[in-house]
């Protein structure tokens, strides 16, 4: 049996318990290990085979884009953990790219409740950790702290343990004054990290071990017996003992909230409408059969399946053949096909239901930042706050084709690129005949 289509209707049975969902992304400064993270926990709780971690990875999703004939992206790895028997899934959204020229980030935040940030632990807290920290804050996206490449601080800077530890405090202490400086007051005091409650994992990413104090002291492990296992070579035992995924995960499902804590939240922040009115509560509850209330964070066009379009279920069921209303296109579709992703992969599913991370086809003219609602409520709705990007579109390029045949093919390209990126423009100088990309 595949093992994926048994994982598909587990993980569709896990998305109906919404205590149990949390939805996810990884932020960092640049090379600070967001991708090596990514990899590794997508390798050891991934709903996909460990196979498809690294190099192998890349392989299995070629042949399968062949078998398929879909092209296939990742928006969001879905993990599973377990604490005392207990299966959780977190939905884990790429936030693709660390310098946010693009806005894709900020994008994938609204889609998210809560973020790990990734700090180098030799380079410390950098101009990245904080625009990416002060992004999350803004759109009331809780963080949780991953202090990463400590092996560095053992293997080449030879910090004694107290040298090490007093790095690490500073660390934390920086972060959380970024947390002082950018969170809103009612939040931040609750929000600010703390290794005593379990808000800060320490560890390596590159040799996927990693531990929070809860975790080092139930496996009595002390910061010594890692500079130990270093110095013996026998670093290799640290993901056995404590895995990364562990420490990880354990940290997110205890710390960051679930869709309906969150949303309790967040709709406050990222929606201005009536909370009293009947779109304003059951955004409120996250309830399933409220009216349909879709946040669109990204546009994808795929050669074979077209635009995809994906984003966070606020209020209500998304089903195949729903009739649906953009509000800022003010264009009615009926949903195509509803899917979601699992590993790089879509699967296609029969609903998919408030808190949870939907991608929809059929949807021609939708873009990130949209507002879907259900037809039935298309003059009562209100969309959701404009998505506040970093920078504006700074620069514009003339574009010509090598060959003047090619002219389509360049059109067409600059047709993808602008429906992904909502702040590039593409347009024609009639005057010169001059095909003019702006962005940032
Ligand atoms: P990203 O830019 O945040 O995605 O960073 P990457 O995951 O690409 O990592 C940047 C570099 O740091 C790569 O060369 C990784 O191998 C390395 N790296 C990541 N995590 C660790 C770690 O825990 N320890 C060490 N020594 N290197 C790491």
């Amino acid at each position: 049996m595949c093992p994926r289509f048994r994982q598909t209707s587990d993980i569709l049975r896990l998305m109906s318990r919404k205590e149990d969902i949390r939805n996810i992304g990884i932020i960092a400064h640049i090379d600070h290990g967001k991708t090596t993270m990514t990899d590794s926990l997508l390798a050891e709780a991934g709903l996909l085979s460990p196979k498809i971690a690294g190099e192998a990875r890349a392989l299995d999703y070629l042949e399968e884009e062949q078998k398929r004939g879909i092209t296939i992206k990742t928006a969001n790895i879905s993990l599973l953990h377990e604490i005392e028997n207990k299966p959780y899934l977190v939905n884990m959204i790429d936030t693709p790219g660390h310098v946010d020229f693009t806005g894709k980030v900020t994008r994938a935040l609204r889609a998210i409740d809560g973020v790990i940030v990734v700090i180098d632990a030799v380079e410390e807290v950098m101009v990245q950790t904080e625009t990416v920290t002060r992004q999350a804050l803004t759109e009331r996206v809780r963080p949780v702290l991953f202090i990463n490449k400590v092996d560095r601080l053992i293997k080449e800077l030879k910090l004694s343990p107290e040298e090490a530890q007093n790095k690490l405090l500073r660390i934390i202490r920086d972060f959380n004054n970024l947390i002082e400086l950018y969170g809103e007051k009612e939040l931040k005091d609750k929000w600010k990290v703390d290794p005593i409650q379990g808000t800060v994992a320490f560890g390596s990413a590159l040799h996927k071990w990693g531990f929070t104090l809860e975790i080092a002291q139930k496996k009595g492990t002390k910061f010594g017996d890692v500079a130990e296992a270093y110095k013996k070579g026998r670093e290799q035992e640290l993901q056995k003992t404590i895995p990364l995924h562990n420490a990880m995960l354990d940290m997110v499902v205890k710390h960051l909230p679930n869709p309906i804590e969150a949303q309790k939240y967040r709709v406050l922040k990222i929606w201005k409408g009536e909370i009293e009115s009947e779109i304003g509560k059951a955004m409120m509850n996250c309830e399933d059969d409220g009216p349909t209330v879709m946040c669109l964070t990204s546009a994808q066009l795929d050669p074979h399946a077209g635009l995809i379009a994906t984003g966070r279920i606020f209020s209500g069921t998304v089903q195949e053949g729903d009739q649906i209303f953009l509000v800022g296109t003010k264009k009615d579709y009926r949903v195509q096909q509803v899917s979601m992703y699992m590993g790089a992969f879509r699967e296609i599913v029969d609903k998919i239901a408030a808190g949870n991370i939907a991608a929809l086809l059929g949807l021609d003219l939708a873009r990130a930042g949209e507002t879907l609602v259900d037809i039935a409520h298309k003059d009562v709705m209100v969309p959701f706050e404009r998505i506040k990007y970093v920078s504006e579109p700074v620069i514009t390029v003339a574009l010509e084709p090598k060959h003047p045949k090619d002219l389509p093919k360049l059109i067409d390209v600059m047709h993808r690129l602008a429906v992904e990126d909502p702040n590039l423009a593409a347009t024609i100088n009639k005057d010169t005949g001059e095909y003019l990309l702006s962005g940032m």
